[in-house]
């Protein structure tokens, strides 16, 4: 049974210096069907429930173009994630790994991202599947998907690449 913040046999925690987030800017926030992390997926799927990303003023007018991409990459905040910990065990059973080795939620910076599908956009919201994040998770940031992102020109030898 998966407890919240639990420290597992094998696991480590480090004194970790007192959080201060300080430098991130929060432009939305996620609507998810998810109210628990026990309910939560561990990976968003692409058949996944639809989510709603708003987007807060004034970054509002940041979004534009962004309904043309048919997936975008989407950055947010595990904001009740513990932060603590450099060795965990995913499967409670003794054998940890370090934290920088797997993608759970528990990192010195909770950040989580996921490739969602665009299903619509109205405004300041986009609808999107193949999140898993609870309801109420603060936004980061959005990015076309890389992988359908075409840079303006090909770069030239010797250029500083700021398209991507
Ligand atoms: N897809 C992201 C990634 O790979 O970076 C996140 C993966 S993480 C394994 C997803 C889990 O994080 C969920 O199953 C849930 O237990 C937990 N979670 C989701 N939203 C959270 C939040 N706002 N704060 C803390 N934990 C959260």
């Amino acid at each position: 049974m998966v407890r919240l913040n639990e420290i597992r046999e094998n696991e480590l925690a480090v004194n970790a210096p007192a959080p201060t987030d300080a430098g991130l800017v929060f432009i939305g926030r996620i609507r998810s069907p998810w109210t628990s992390r026990l309910e939560c997926p561990r990976q968003g799927r692409p058949d996944g429930p639809i989510c709603e990303i708003e987007i807060f003023e004034p970054w509002v007018a940041a979004l534009d173009g962004i309904e043309n991409f048919e997936r975008i990459e989407v950055l947010y905040w595990l904001h009740e994630s513990r932060r603590d910990l450099v060795r965990q065990s995913p499967a409670n059973d003794g054998a940890t790994r370090g934290t920088f080795s797997l993608r759970s939620p528990v990192r010195p910076n909770p950040i989580g991202t996921s490739i969602a599908t665009m299903v619509s956009r109205a405004g300041g919201k986009l609808l999107v599947r193949g999140l898993d994040c609870l309801d109420d998770t603060p936004l980061i940031d959005l990015k076309p998907d890389r992988a359908l992102f075409t840079p303006i020109a090909p770069p030239q030898p010797g250029d500083f690449q700021t398209g991507d």
